[in-house]
């Protein structure tokens, strides 16, 4: 049976640091377990008590937010990599460790399941719905994680997005992370250290800890392995994934995935002037805001719905004028967080095309200097040849660069379409 890190791909030293840290949390736990015990059972045995005032001593520098040098537990820890390493399933393994009834994260035990179904009650998770996790979300997690674990074990809070946090959301962060509460640790996933990702102060107070981008080998292997895709297949899916494990595994068991895929493929083919261009750019924005709904149609109703339900909507007497009024405020407030959901969905279908984009601009360029390295995209290798003998290197990297800057340019908040436009009439004229 495989334990709960078995997920984490090509993440060996990642893995290393996490268990031995859970394991110095199980360690804890036991001491404080044998102190509280020593303390109510009277006297013990000399030689174990020396030992139980280390443990409690240990704990003790746990209870003040130290870290633990040598096993290096610590209550607030940052969980950096690119997008698809698997910063949010290296979270939710460590999380499952701290639970794992046996101290290690083995995977059976009702700890481990509990916590990787996503019910157990003392791990919570902030997923930002919209662009940003605001402070009122932050503020009620922060006080809920003070509270006594009814497990009896830890309070960890994952943030899988710490870099969508707001400045005072942070804040209310960094109150917590600053004095934590002895059983409670936090978790916070973010693609880099930089501050444009995590507040300086915020960092200062974690232990980080660095995923790498999976080799496509170590990817593949995970594919076939876990999910039954067939070698072939699973090679594809890698290299074209880019090291992204979620990716990869879309793109070998979801047809539509494949076919959005395509089509971004083809734009390099398409681009033979300026009217194509903009029709490029057209239909690049207009697959993502389809791609966007259909991830978020279903979701929102069901919301709408329930809010309805819960409000009993259609009631009429005494109170039912004002009761309507509450109501209406409440629904307004949840279109919106639907709205900004659906921008960021959007807005992430966008960056996976120009992620795949930029693969194709990447094996133009590689082609070009005749360097030695695997195409991304090996279906599209040979027209990122011809494209190589047309542009030379130099036209490839201009290419690639206009992807690059439209990334960030949406990033910064440029409206998408005016990025997308941009980059388009690069990729043709270079
Ligand atoms: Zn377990």
């Amino acid at each position: 049976m495989p334990d709960v890190f078995a997920d984490l791909v090509g993440q060996d030293d990642v893995v290393d640091a996490l268990r031995r840290a859970a394991a110095s949390a199980a360690a804890v736990l036991r001491g404080a377990a044998a102190a509280h015990a020593a303390a109510t059972a009277g006297p013990v045995d000399p030689d174990d008590a020396d030992a139980l005032a280390a443990e409690a001593e240990a704990e003790a520098t746990e209870g003040a937010g130290g870290a633990d040098q040598e096993s290096g537990m610590t209550h607030a820890w940052i969980l950096t990599g690119p997008p698809g390493s698997g910063r949010s399933v290296a979270a939710r393994a460590f999380a499952a460790a701290l639970q794992c009834r046996r101290g290690t994260g083995c995977g059976e035990c009702q700890g481990c399941h509990t916590t990787l179904a996503g019910t157990h009650a003392d791990v919570r998770l902030v997923v930002p719905e919209g662009l940003s996790i605001g402070v009122g979300e932050m503020r009620a997690l922060v006080l809920r994680a003070a509270s006594t674990p009814s497990g009896g074990r830890w309070q960890v809070v994952i943030v899988s997005d710490a870099d969508r946090l707001t400045e005072a959301a942070g804040n209310a962060l960094l109150k917590a992370v600053e004095e934590p509460p002895p059983r409670t640790v936090f978790l916070l996933c973010a693609p880099s250290t930089h501050p444009d990702d995590v507040s300086v102060t915020i960092r200062s107070r974690c232990r980080v800890l660095s995923l790498r981008q999976p080799a496509p080998e170590a990817v593949a292997e995970v594919l076939v392995r876990r999910d039954g895709v067939a070698p072939d297949v699973a090679r594809w899916a890698a290299a074209a994934a880019q090291g992204h494990v979620g990716r990869a595994r879309r793109l070998a068991g979801d047809p539509e995935a494949r076919s959005r895929r395509d089509a971004v493929l083809a734009v390099p083919r398409r681009l033979t002037g300026v009217g194509a261009a903009f029709d490029a750019a057209s239909a690049l924005i207009e697959a993502a805001e389809a791609e966007a709904e259909a991830a978020v149609t279903e979701s929102d109703a069901a919301e709408r719905a329930a809010l309805q339900t819960a409000l009993g909507a259609g009631g009429t007497g005494r109170g039912a004028a004002g009761a309507m009024r509450g109501a209406a405020g409440q629904l307004k407030e949840l279109e919106k967080r639907q709205k900004s959901r659906a921008t960021r969905a959007q807005r992430d279908a966008l960056d996976r095309a120009l992620v795949d984009l930029a693969g194709f601009y990447r094996d133009a360029l590689t082609a070009a200097l005749r360097a030695p390295v695997a195409p991304v995209h090996t279906d599209t290798a040979a027209l990122a040849e011809a494209g190589a003998q047309r542009w030379d290197a130099e036209g490839s990297l201009r290419r690639l660069e206009a992807v690059v800057e439209c990334r960030a340019a949406i990033e910064a908040n440029v409206k998408p379409r005016i990025a997308v436009e941009a980059m388009m009439l690069t990729l043709w004229k270079g």
